[in-house]
């Protein structure tokens, strides 16, 4: 028997419902800002992500899915969708249109990772962009959307982490300074810690093992750091958001896993925290376009992860409308009356209306009991008597009332009684 792969599963009708929920939420939040939607490929270049997410994080160091295709290219599952969108800008001379262009997506990203409770290979992320404009103003407007997308979902238990990682001037001096603080705690490092101080010591702040948090606890911190630019950029967000009464918490030691990022960052934590809790993140990635071979281009955006917005969900017991169920049921009782089933089922489905027609070799109380547990409304039945006057029984299935109504009034009928289900 084949299973779904280590970290993968499959999604089942009755947990869909979810999906639809999380993705129209997030269509209508993107249209009310002026988002337009953009998908990219599965797989890329592999540079796309080595080049930009960049070694010494745990993305590219130990997650990528790389592969060599049968020509000998090498390509990856994509880890992140940040760095397609970028490629995808340039690609089709985006930057030619007025700035800023903001763009959306909803899909899967791949990460080879110890699969564990809301961490998973394959998860999927709805994200948004808006490439091309320097303005603090956006950073508050994508942190206000990402705000607003929870709120949408009915999630409000949720807090906005804010930091500012400075830029490619004030953060080199700032690294200095952290290096020599970590440089005298090197024996009590973890393993991963101990790279990360010569390959990427902005990532030591985010260790999660308790004995090197003590030592980021004591470490200096960013904001004391920054230039007057990215200073006056920070302010200016915090005045936006304020503005905009949007809360936030300041916090000097979140650095986001990924290495593109400039200025703003800022990350999205439920109340109730497990171990893998970040409900969505994001901030300014300034040079990435650039690094992609474009001319400098800033830009900010933000990603969430929809499997952990639907723990989040169940987690608050809330309720998500369940997907349409079928309008009717067609029944019937031997050959001749099937032949006028199929016939009706594709007149009423013409007709707009949707239909499921009994198959196979069910008795009448057989065909009654699918329709139940299907949760349809009507059923349809067609026996002899019903055929010879041109007739068919409706039955609520509700109520279990019948009325036998002309085969030529029967998709007006459903009509009416579809739109005002309490006439019936
Ligand atoms: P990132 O691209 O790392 O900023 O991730 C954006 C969001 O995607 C995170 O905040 C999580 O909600 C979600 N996410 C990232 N990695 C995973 C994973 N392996 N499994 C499930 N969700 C994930």
């Amino acid at each position: 028997m084949h299973k779904a792969p280590r970290g993968t599963f499959d999604i089942l009708p009755q947990e869909y419902a979810y999906w639809k929920y999380i993705e129209e939420k997030a269509t209508s939040l993107c249209q009310l800002y002026g988002y337009q939607p953009l998908s990219t490929p599965i797989f890329e270049d592999a540079q796309l992500f080595t080049k930009t997410v960049a070694g010494g994080t745990d993305i590219v160091d130990k997650e990528m899915y790389i592969f060599e295709d049968k020509s000998g290219q090498e390509l990856a599952l994509r880890a992140e969708l940040t760095a397609p969108v970028c490629r995808a800008y340039l690609e089709h001379g985006l930057f030619n249109l007025v700035q800023p262009v903001k763009l959306y997506y909803i899909g899967p990203a791949f990460r080879y990772e110890r699969p564990q409770f809301g961490r998973y290979r394959q998860h999927h992320q709805f994200g948004f962009e808006a490439l091309g404009d320097a303005d603090p103003a956006l950073d508050a407007e994508v942190i206000e959307m990402a705000q607003q997308f929870f709120y949408s979902l009915g999630l409000s238990r949720f807090s906005i982490q804010l930091n500012s990682i400075g830029c490619k001037l004030c953060r080199p001096g700032y690294l200095e300074v952290l290096r020599q603080h970590y440089a005298s705690y090197t024996d009590q490092l973890c393993p991963d810690c101990k790279a990360r101080l010569v390959k990427n010591p902005l990532r030591l702040l985010d260790c999660k093992k308790t004995s090197c948090q003590e030592i980021a606890k004591t470490a200096p911190k960013i904001p004391d750091y920054l230039c007057p630019e990215c200073q006056l950029h920070f302010q200016s967000v915090q005045k936006y958001l304020g503005a905009m009464s949007i809360p936030f918490q300041l916090n000097h030691r979140l650095v986001r896993g990924l290495d593109y990022y400039t200025r703003t960052v800022f990350e999205v934590e439920p109340r109730d925290k497990g171990g893998q809790s970040t409900l969505g993140g994001g901030g300014r990635y300034d040079n990435l376009i650039e690094e992609l071979g474009g001319k400098p281009t800033p830009a900010v955006g933000f990603a969430a992860g929809l499997e952990r917005i639907i723990l989040n969900l169940k987690k608050q017991k809330l309720d998500i409308p369940a997907l349409p169920k079928p309008d009717a049921f067609i029944a019937y009782l031997e050959e001749e009356a099937k032949i006028e089933a199929m016939k009706l089922a594709s007149e009423l489905r013409k007709a707009g209306i949707t239909v499921i027609t009994a198959t196979g070799d069910k008795s009448l109380k057989g065909q009654m009991r699918q329709a139940n547990s299907l949760g349809i409304a009507y059923a349809l039945i067609l026996g002899e008597q019903e055929l010879s006057k041109r007739n068919v029984m409706l039955r609520d299935m509700r109520s279990g009332e019948q009325k036998t109504i002309p085969l030529a009034e029967i998709a007006t009928r459903l009509l009416n009684d579809i739109k005002q289900p309490e006439q019936v």
